[in-house]
């Protein structure tokens, strides 16, 4: 196989041995041509075959203490847990924060201010705590972001005096907004933004920016592939080639220079290799020569995961993203029954949740509508929220 590089060739080497679903069915290393001859992976079919693509190691999922589990809505609405190895995923986290080092100087001992959607010891959630401050990592829960908690919470970030910030967009955005329009001090400290998680849009950037005095960086990323691409001090999103192989796909074919879906392979995760797969973003990969000196190539994202922020009538603000982990966080406790998801806004007080169950948990919906509003925030109690049912599986757009 004329492969781009060895790491490409050894992760597929290493699927076709050790992971059933590409076991079954797809192509020997010699009997392909180019890897380009590979066959794509949806999301569907990555939803449809979770165990199949887990590699012999860690079929013992949930027994394994090794295995880190991340879920995601993703842009389709679609519910997708993914599992790492603990030491891949730690290793993946190295490759960017070894980026981080050398193009931002966000080294280890930084103070960085996150947000959470929920704690978890090990793959179970714990708790929804406020604040929490450990190994140099102060940690907000993104619902206690409100006008009531915001003078508190502003308070406890001077005190800890972060010097990085690292949020989803829509998460940023609603504390720029909220401290903005509540006159609350702004930590002066703070000398790095990073935005991971969603598109960020031009009007969240400018406000960041203007908010915090400080030019933020994004990271594209995908649960299960970790960091995809990253900004360099230049402006340009870097591919992170340690991490996953990149392609830009036009009608079938890989292209340079022209628009077409984001595809991306891990090179790191061996838990559930995921390869050749289809993330629905689009984009241009190049090779202009950057000031940064990176030989990498550019990714530009031309459509990806729009960050949007609502404005609920006593003020406060919501983000999709937020709403989106209510589901990811309700779907635990009920055999993640819950297909697919997705929000509609009625009124700026009403929002419209349309689900979709997985036809062998037909019945579930009580079950399904007990566990979202018993995972709703204080916060968000003022927002009624209507309950549609899509019968249709597999279809939910
Ligand atoms: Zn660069």
């Amino acid at each position: 196989m004329n492969s781009p590089n060895n790491a490409v060739s050894d992760i597929y080497r290493y699927a076709l041995e050790k992971v059933d679903f590409y076991r079954s069915g797809y192509p020997s290393v010699d009997s392909v041509v180019n890897f380009s001859d590979v066959p794509f992976l949806s999301r569907k079919q990555t939803l449809e075959n979770v165990n199949m693509l887990l590699s012999d190691e860690y079929r013992s999922y949930p027994l394994s203490k090794t295995i880190t589990v991340e879920r995601s809505l993703g842009k389709t609405g679609e519910y997708l847990k993914t599992l790492w190895s603990a030491d891949d995923y730690t290793a993946s986290l190295g490759i960017l924060d070894k980026y981080r080092k050398d193009w931002h100087r966000v080294g280890k001992g930084s103070k960085q201010l996150r947000f959470h959607t929920a704690l978890y010891q090990g793959n179970m959630i714990v708790s929804n705590k406020q604040i929490v401050v450990e190994d140099g990592i102060m940690s907000i829960y993104c619902f206690a972001m409100n006008r009531e908690n915001a003078p508190d919470i502003s308070r406890q970030i001077m005190e800890f005096a972060p010097d990085c910030l690292v949020a989803p967009p829509s998460i940023a955005f609603q504390m720029a907004r909220l401290f903005t329009c509540m006159n609350l001090p702004l930590p002066e400290s703070l000398k790095y933004i990073e935005l991971t998680g969603e598109e960020s849009g031009e009007e969240a950037i400018n406000l960041i920016q203007s908010t915090f005095h400080v030019r933020p960086v994004n990271l594209y990323s995908v649960k299960g592939l970790g960091g995809i691409a990253f900004e360099c001090s230049s402006g340009s999103l870097h591919v992170l080639k340690e991490n996953v192989f990149v392609e830009i796909v036009k009608d079938g074919k890989p292209v340079f220079g022209e628009e077409g879906e984001i595809v991306v392979t891990t090179l790191t995760n061996h838990a559930m290799p995921l390869i050749r797969y289809k993330t629905g973003d689009v984009g241009i990969l190049s090779n202009a020569p950057c000031p940064c000196g990176c030989s990498s190539p550019v990714l530009e994202i031309k459509v990806g995961r729009k960050c949007a922020l609502h404005l609920l009538e006593d003020g406060n603000f919501v983000s999709e993203y937020s709403l989106k982990s209510i589901i990811e966080h309700a779907n635990e406790n009920i055999s993640c029954a819950i297909a697919q998801a997705r929000f509609a806004w009625v009124s700026e007080g009403s929002i419209s949740v349309i689900l979709q169950l997985k036809p062998s948990y037909y019945g579930w919906d009580t079950a399904a509508i007990a566990e979202f509003l018993n995972n709703v925030p204080c916060i968000i109690f003022s927002l009624v929220f209507e309950f549609v049912f899509s019968s249709n599986y597999g279809h939910l757009t």
